[in-house]
């Protein structure tokens, strides 16, 4: 029997569809790396709206994506995400970064950077990546694919909590409205646009609870590993 080699994990879906959570905890249940793909677009936009850079400015916003160190550690079991040196894991989750970051996730040049980071990031497996392209542009040939999506309703409620226990209040139409308008993005842009990856096995999340989610996706990866050892 050669010795099983550690699976690369992708996870893509809509916002809020409930993929970082259960991605970490997935990695967590495998002992593998979590990486929040999403967290890096999000810091080169916190950093463009902290220089005042307009985030559609697509050179000067890939130039500045090209300078940025990103990182990823851990703090108590959770995924920190650090923008040269600064641990920014808060400041990149605000309403303002979520009405920000579309033309930065956008720029073509941009997305090259960043997902050039995230395959060698993940290159030697053992690494579940959530995101929007990790199963079509980042790894196309990932041991798993999980297509993640959630109605808008419930993706909606998922978010203005997630909002309120960081004391941000928000009413459910403006989230209703800011998640159609980042699926529409998302889904519409030229460059890694959100589509379901070839071979990505679809997982609704509505009415789903997050141990049945993790629980399904780890399922699929032990029988992968097991499939590998023969
Ligand atoms: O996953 P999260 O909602 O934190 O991602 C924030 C934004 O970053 C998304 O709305 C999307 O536009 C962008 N993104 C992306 N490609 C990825 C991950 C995130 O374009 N792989």
């Amino acid at each position: 029997m050669s010795e099983a080699r550690e699976l690369i994990i992708a996870i893509d879906g809509p916002a809020a569809s409930g993929k970082s959570t259960t991605a970490r905890l997935v990695a967590r249940e495998l002992g593998y790396t979590y990486i929040d793909s999403g967290a890096m677009y999000r810091a080169v936009t916190l950093k463009a709206l902290r220089q005042n850079i307009p985030v559609d400015d697509r050179n000067a916003v890939a130039e500045l994506a090209a300078k940025t160190d990103l990182q990823f550690g851990t703090d108590n079991l959770n995924t920190v995400i650090f923008m040269d040196g600064e641990d920014v894991s808060e400041a990149i989750r605000t309403p303002e970064i979520d009405r920000n970051i579309s033309p930065v996730a956008a720029n073509a040049k941009v997305r090259e950077i960043l997902v050039e980071k995230q395959q060698k990031l993940g290159r030697n497996g053992g690494v579940v990546m959530d995101g929007r392209d990790i199963g079509t542009v980042v790894f196309p040939n990932a041991d798993l694919k999980i297509y993640m999506l959630a109605s808008v309703e419930e993706r909606a409620l998922r978010r203005q909590k997630e909002l309120l226990q960081k004391g941000v209040k928000v009413d459910l139409e403006k989230v209703r409205a800011d998640i159609r308008y980042r699926d529409k993005q998302d889904t519409g842009r030229a460059h890694g646009p959100l589509k379901k990856a070839a071979g990505a096995v679809e997982i609704d999340t509505t009415g789903l609870t997050i141990p049945q989610q993790v629980q399904k996706i780890v399922r699929l990866a032990r029988q992968r590993l097991e499939k590998q050892d023969i």
